[in-house]
């Protein structure tokens, strides 16, 4: 498998933190997805694109699982 963006040739499957968006929260969700070492890039498969969608449609209903690892804040630029 080549990567599509730069055609490199090392794609290795890693752990990573996918950032889910709920209202102005940002949820880490750890996966595991074949990651372009060269640039990057994730490529993700079907299911793991349906576990994504089904863990953000769980966190807009219920909190439930998620423990506060930082904050999310944002620069407002004064005068
Ligand atoms: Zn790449």
């Amino acid at each position: 498998m080549k990567c599509v963006i730069c055609h490199g040739e090392v794609i290795k499957v890693m752990d990573v933190r996918e950032k889910v968006v709920i209202g102005n929260d940002v949820v880490y969700v750890p996966i595991k997805v074949p990651v372009c070492k060269t640039c990057g890039e994730r490529y993700y498969d079907r299911r793991t694109m349906q576990f994504l969608e089904e863990v953000e449609r769980k966190l807009n209903k219920t909190q439930a699982g998620l423990k506060e690892v930082g904050k999310v804040l944002m620069y407002e630029e004064k005068g």
